[in-house]
């Protein structure tokens, strides 16, 4: 019997099995075979989510091989640019994923977790005193506490459970390996967000430049995986104001990787004995799509609340579990999802809004340093509880300010509801 089994190692399950295998016999199970192969990746790893992982992991230049220098919140008109020298520390660090997970799975082994790869579990047996798991070979496990780090790819699973599951869109991703010296030439930022509704009306055209390394995609579509990658394609074939960034970068299509990725937070997420984190319980920011953030954030509340429960050897009932879904509220649903829900209310879902908007605001960006440091602040924030709307306010108010007069007047009662999140 374990005293947690965690299913899915993503970014999520794979930070918490490192962080309860301190302190708890841990099963560590994940659906891909790692043993080959964990897919490559790319991400930006704000200064934000360092208070999450050790600073043992944060060293590591494997996972974290360069700083992040330099945002583009990019526009078709501007460059919106965020430059650590204008306010002091790099915003971040450059996460190459599959060595980050890898690593952290590496620790957790080290403390004694057990792993296995390459098993899916397909059933979930829930009884008074423990839970039993079946993977797709008919093997079973038992355990006192279940932890569902499944991402988009669970919600089977969930839904047999008695959970809600968030709502979900499309994402496409490629990386390709790139000399340093085209990389340097090419870019002078390491994160690009683009907002173009022809390519997604609900997220961003992405660059993540990493060491030796670039990858690219979009988020937030509904489109088909064909239909995605045919997009890509042309996007990076013809897209004329990206075409600086590609020259002389050879993209392999068949490396895309299109995947589900979802948002918006499910209203519970324990139950007895069973915990939901991450993705599978719909934390990814809603306008930024940080699901990096939102994953070891909800594994390091739910490895706070399991410990004690775990040495007083309690029942893990729902009631005791419910702490996890209130320091959750609090950390992120309160504060900075709700910035993150008046931007997606604000720039998503309407096309000419969005380009208006996202225009408008990068200009912003361009002119008032006081907005480029309060982007600059939220980057670097380190207690996210602590997070202040009223700075989104007072950039909403000038926002809605150098709107085009045409604009203002039918965008004004969209503002007045966003201000409202
Ligand atoms: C194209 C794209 C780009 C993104 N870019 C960024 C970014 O730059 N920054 C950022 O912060 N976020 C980004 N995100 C979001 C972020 O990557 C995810 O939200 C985050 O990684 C989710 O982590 P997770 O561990 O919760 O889930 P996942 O990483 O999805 O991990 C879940 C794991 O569970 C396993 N699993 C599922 N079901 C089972 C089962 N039944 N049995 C066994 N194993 C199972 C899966 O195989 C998977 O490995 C991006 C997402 C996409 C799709």
């Amino acid at each position: 019997m374990y005293d947690i089994i965690v299913i899915g190692a993503g970014v999520c399950g794979a930070s918490f099995a490192y962080k309860a295998s301190k302190y708890a016999k841990v099963l560590l199970i994940e659906a891909q075979d790692y043993n080959k192969k964990i897919p490559e990746r790319v991400n930006i790893f704000a200064e934000h989510n360092k208070p999450f992982i050790d600073d043992l992991i944060w060293k590591d230049e494997e996972a974290f091989p360069r700083p992040w220098k330099v945002l583009n919140y990019k526009s078709e008109k501007n460059d919106g640019l965020i430059d650590y020298k204008e306010f002091g520390k790099p915003l971040g660090k450059i996460s190459h994923t599959e060595k980050f997970i890898e690593k952290l799975i590496q620790y957790a082994e080290d403390q004694g977790c057990d792993t296995r790869f390459n098993e899916k579990i397909s059933k979930i047996n829930k009884h008074g005193d423990h839970v039993e798991i079946i993977n797709n070979k008919g093997e079973s496990y038992s355990t006192k506490l279940l932890v569902l780090a499944t991402g988009s790819r669970g919600f089977g699973l969930q839904r047999s459970l008695g959970f809600e599951v968030p709502d979900s869109y499309m994402g496409i991703y490629l990386n390709s390996d790139v000399d340093e010296n085209i990389l340097d030439e090419n870019f002078n930022f390491q994160y690009m967000f683009h907002l173009n509704p022809n390519i997604s009306s609900d997220g961003p055209f992405f660059f993540n430049v990493g060491k030796g390394r670039v990858s690219t995609g979009y988020l937030g579509n509904k489109e088909t995986p064909a239909q995605l990658k045919d997009k890509l394609d042309r996007i990076l074939r013809n897209y004329e104001i990206i075409q600086k960034y590609v020259k002389g970068i050879s993209w392999d299509l068949n490396n895309i990787v299109i995947g589900d990725i979802s948002k918006h937070p499910i209203s519970k997420m324990t139950n007895n004995r069973i915990i939901v984190l991450g993705e599978a319980a719909g934390l990814v920011t809603p306008f930024f799509y940080e699901g990096m953030l939102c994953g070891l954030a909800s594994a390091d509340i739910a490895s706070r609340v399991i410990e004690p429960l775990l040495s007083n050897n309690t029942e893990f009932s729902s009631s005791e579990l419910v702490k996890y879904d209130q320091e959750i509220d609090r950390l992120l649903l309160d504060g900075y999802f709700r910035n993150g829900n008046a931007c997606e209310y604000l720039f998503y879902g309407n096309k000419n809004s969005m380009k208006n908007i996202w225009n408008a605001y990068t200009e912003m960006l361009l002119k008032n340093k006081t907005v480029r440091k309060f982007v600059y602040e939220v980057l670097m924030i380190q207690d996210l509880s602590s997070y202040n709307t009223d700075n989104d306010r007072w950039v909403g108010e000038r926002l809605f300010a150098q709107l085009p007069l045409l604009s203002k007047a039918t965008m004004w009662p969209k503002f007045l509801k966003a201000m409202s999140f």
